[in-house]
């Protein structure tokens, strides 16, 4: 059985106070989360420790959204997996399309993202996807391929089983437009394809995740795929109401 996942990417919204009034109307509804579903709830940095101190009675977890590729020292501005783990974060999303894009992320910074995640016991969320352009030019295999050679592929059986992806094609994020059930469920399958050429069975465990667009209306269909093990949502995490229903879509 792999693990469900329905996990909210906040993204660069909300301030403290409104934050913690989201997390509280989610915990004021846990019991309607169904018990084979972990929440995620992934805020900006800066609300991690409070959200921490809401959530701690409870059994949704706590995500960030970004980690540093270095263990520590001089780097202004980033924040390190090892500080995630201390105010409790159990998972970082690592690869974001945000971050290849306005970032410029690549393989190998993402590949150091994966360690120090994995050396501090977070559970990275890896993200892969690729742009509309490729989409359209019919190359998407070939670039979520690429994405994931030159980073999971290279860890070891142990590390591998660890990690949960996201597949989140570019075009779908924020823009309405979703993935149809088929096509993300082709591409699921294809990731796990890929992953079980070098990990074998290990990778019928793996739990992925699709983002793009995901909402209420379009959840239980996408949920219902046999390669898609739940969600990583962008805008309708911001709605306590959107998220539950997308959780309760199992
Ligand atoms: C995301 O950014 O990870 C995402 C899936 O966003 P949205 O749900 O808003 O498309």
């Amino acid at each position: 059985m792999r693990t469900k996942i329905v996990a909210g990417n906040w993204k660069m919204n909300t301030t403290l106070e409104q934050g913690l009034s989201l997390v509280k109307e989610l915990i004021a509804k846990e019991n309607e989360i169904p018990a084979c579903v972990q929440m995620v709830v992934v805020p900006p940095f800066t609300h991690l420790y409070s959200v921490y101190q809401l959530l701690k009675d409870y059994r949704i977890a706590l995500g960030a959204q970004n980690c540093a590729a270095q263990a520590k020292g001089a780097y202004t501005g980033e924040v390190a997996a090892e500080m995630l783990a201390s105010v409790w974060c159990q998972y970082v999303i690592i690869g974001h399309s945000e971050r290849r894009e306005y970032y410029g992320e690549d393989s190998p910074i993402l590949c150091q993202k994966i360690t120090q995640a994995l050396h501090s016991g977070l559970i990275p969320v890896f993200c892969v996807g690729e742009r509309l352009e490729e989409r359209e030019a019919g190359n998407h295999f070939e670039v979520i391929a690429q994405q994931v050679k030159e980073t999971v592929l290279l860890l070891n059986p142990v590390d591998f089983s660890k990690m949960v992806i996201a597949y989140e094609p570019v075009w779908a994020i924020g823009t309405g437009k979703t993935a149809s059930s088929a096509q993300a469920q082709e591409v699921h399958a294809f990731i796990r394809q890929t992953l079980a050429e070098v990990f074998g069975a290990l990778a019928a465990q793996t739990t992925i995740l699709y983002g793009g667009s995901c909402k209420p209306s379009n959840a239980a269909e996408l949920f219902a795929q046999d390669d898609i093990d739940g969600g990583l949502i962008g805008g309708a995490s911001l709605q306590a109401e959107d998220f539950l229903a997308i959780a309760k879509a199992f």
